[in-house]
């Protein structure tokens, strides 16, 4: 059976969910191998055979914490070599597409980025893009060398699917582009205790209906009523309401939750462009004629803020 690369996004050790759903994936097309680096990365063995990983290559060195992509990407072509895959799947994160797309290049094959689903084919792995500001769905492949493809959060179901997970170091010699680029500082975000919005299973968004930075606590509450993250309308970031870090659309973070609840937000393309592959789409707004309206799967034509406590209030009596 082929064998597919699966590069693991992990902090220090611990695996990030959009990983073990790339794991699901990879299982529908080969044995997946997973590609572990830095720090912990040997302990990220267990989960990643609970979830299908045959093999775990790994390898630690402190170039991949010093230095920005380039070490990642000489490690994932160190097992490209190594293992000769039928694919190579990444998380869309900022990173992730930046060592695909490089990686992709040094291999001398396609690119596939942002897929929200894929699926075995006769001539190669088809990838499921939603393009245009989400208007079209698309089907590729890649039909030059090893597709390489990178995956949005959220793509699939994460499964309990016990391998052998045996590890095995990689060998790594740096190109000399490795060290190009040192990081010189790490400055962490203050943590809010809510899930990243990119990974989270929930999204309950405001806009410009929130009318002010002191009224997002509404959202906040029944965002942590669900365990959800926070997203907001350009509207609201450009109103200084919340942080330009939370803003979905096209010009902010793309979603695809399983739950995404919109609150006084009209529905522009722009924004839809961030969230229209959500799985299942709310929306409270008082205007029955909203075109957020016409993509929603649940709508409620109300007041934001008689409707949105009342609904934290019930979720917390559950
Ligand atoms: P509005 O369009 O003003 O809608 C507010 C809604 O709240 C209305 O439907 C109203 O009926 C409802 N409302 C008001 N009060 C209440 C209440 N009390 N209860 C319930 N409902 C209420 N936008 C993004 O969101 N993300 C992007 O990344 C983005 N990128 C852009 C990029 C470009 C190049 C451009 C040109 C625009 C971009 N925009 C983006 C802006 C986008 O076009 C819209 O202007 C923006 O999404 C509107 O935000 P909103 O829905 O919060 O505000």
């Amino acid at each position: 059976m082929a064998e597919v690369l699966v590069y693991v996004d992990h902090v220090d050790g611990a695996v990030r969910k959009p990983t073990l759903e790339l794991l699901t994936l990879a299982r529908r097309l080969g044995e997946p191998v997973a590609v572990a680096l830095g720090n912990g990365a040997a302990d990220t063995a267990a989960t990643l055979a609970e979830h299908g990983a045959v093999k775990v290559l790994t390898h630690d060195a402190p170039e991949y914490a010093e230095y920005l992509v380039v070490p990642k990407v000489d490690a994932l072509q160190a097992a490209h070599e190594q293992v000769s895959p039928a694919a190579v799947l990444v998380p869309s994160s900022a990173e992730g597409k930046e060592i695909a797309a490089r990686l992709a290049l040094r291999i001398g094959s396609g690119i596939i980025t942002d897929a929200v689903d894929l699926q075995a084919g006769a001539e190669g792995p088809v990838a499921t893009q939603s393009v245009f500001a989400a208007s079209y769905t698309t089907k590729s492949r890649v039909s030059k060398g090893t597709p390489v493809i990178t995956v949005k959060p959220n793509s699939a179901a994460v499964e309990a699917a016990p391998a052998a997970g045996a590890v095995e170091s990689l060998n790594v010699t740096f190109s000399e582009q490795a060290t190009g680029t040192k990081i010189t500082g790490r400055t962490p975000r203050e943590s809010t205790g809510r899930p990243e919005l990119t990974e989270a299973a929930i999204v309950v968004s405001g806009g410009r209906g929130v009318n002010g930075a002191e009224n997002f606590s509404i959202i906040e509450a029944l965002a942590d009523s669900l365990g959800a993250a926070v997203g907001a309308s350009r509207a609201a970031v450009d109103a200084g309401w919340y942080p330009h870090t939370n803003q979905v659309g096209q010009t902010g973070k793309s979603v695809s939750p399983q739950l995404y609840i919109a609150n006084g937000i009209s529905g522009a393309i722009q924004h839809r462009a961030g969230m229209q592959t959500s799985k299942t789409i709310v929306a409270v707004n008082k205007d029955p004629e909203a075109p957020i309206f016409d993509l929603v799967d649940y709508g409620v034509v109300g007041d934001l803020f008689e409707v949105v406590p009342q609904l934290t209030e019930e979720i917390k009596t559950r």
